[in-house]
């Protein structure tokens, strides 16, 4: 089952979309009929976003959804007829992102931004709330302030149930789902001031979408080909099963002393082919677009301008 979150009638509306990936479903059609006391309830009754949705989210709702339309096919709506917002338009707290996660592209930046050694921790830094936009939306490339934007597709978890000190083997509990994010970085700010969250923390800079695949979808371990592509030549091509730290070791290790809460994105890394790593660099440019694929989750599509066309 994929959630998504979109603008239909002027409205962010919660949606669930079909296996082609064609049409969707209003959430509030299933709220208005099978009222669950965990949802908070707004004036119509209902979760009103992602993050409250998920925050109550029951565990027997996918299924309950999955029939409730099933036999309903006439509600659907064409997705062509409505506009994808990022899953989680404004998240609650910064995007926690982990760096050097996948050992063939840890190798093509050594010197550059990494050192010669492999993690034997994960390394992580954060990305704000501002950074995100949707599959569609524009990857501005603040020309005044960096010459160096570069594109890297990652898999994202979305957490969906709160925890601190999670066990490995309990990892998978406190997962909603997974998405699509492209960790946009301004290489040259991320070498100049040596610490990383200036250079990944431009507006536009987070791509996120198209949807979440609930995690019903998609069980531990994750096998998913993961690739990008810009104007259609392919750069980054991997298996999600290639990271060094996998998902139950992110999640235990992040939670030592920390609270994870519903609605919390972590971003797992992403692999060899970005832009930095040719020689000559191949950085993205004004009129770019940006494709981001991974496997049963979907392709989250970006282009990119300059600043000043904005
Ligand atoms: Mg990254």
């Amino acid at each position: 089952m994929m959630y998504a979150t979109i603008l239909y009638q002027e409205q962010e509306q919660l949606c669930c979309v079909d296996s082609f990936g064609e049409r969707v479903f209003l959430l509030a059609e299933f709220f208005s009929v099978c009222q669950s006391p965990e949802a908070p309830s707004t004036t119509e009754g209902f979760p009103a976003d992602m993050l409250s949705f998920i925050s109550c989210y029951q565990p027997e709702w996918t299924d309950e959804i999955a029939e409730f339309y099933g036999k309903r096919p006439e509600l659907s709506i064409p997705l062509s007829s409505v506009e994808l917002l990022a899953p989680i338009p404004r998240p609650a707290r910064n995007i926690v992102c982990l760096g050097k996660n996948y050992k063939a592209h840890a190798e093509e930046l050594k010197g550059q931004i990494f050192n010669d050694k492999l993690p034997t921790f994960p390394i992580y830094f954060t990305k704000p709330d501002h950074t995100v936009i949707a599959t569609g939306g524009t990857i501005l490339l603040h020309e005044t302030i960096t010459q160096k934007v570069d594109y890297e597709v990652e898999l994202a978890i979305v957490i969906g149930k709160s925890g601190t000190d999670i066990p490995k083997e309990k990892a998978e509990e406190h997962i909603f789902g997974y998405t699509i994010a492209n960790d946009v970085s301004a290489r040259d700010l991320q070498q100049d001031h040596t610490q990383w969250y200036k250079g990944k923390s431009l507006l536009t800079h987070c791509p996120m979408g198209p949807w979440i695949a609930h995690k019903s979808t998609l069980p531990l371990p994750l096998e998913l080909k993961i690739q990008s592509a810009v104007n259609g030549e392919g750069r980054q091509s991997a298996n999600v099963s290639e990271l060094i730290f996998d998902i139950p070791t992110i999640i235990s290790d992040l939670s030592r002393g920390y609270m994870l809460r519903p609605g919390d994105i972590i971003l797992t890394g992403t692999p060899a082919g970005v832009g930095m790593g040719f020689d000559p660099p191949k950085y993205l440019k004004d009129g770019d677009l940006v494709d981001c694929q991974i496997e049963k989750i979907g392709v989250l599509s970006n282009s990119v301008a300059f600043s000043c066309k904005a």
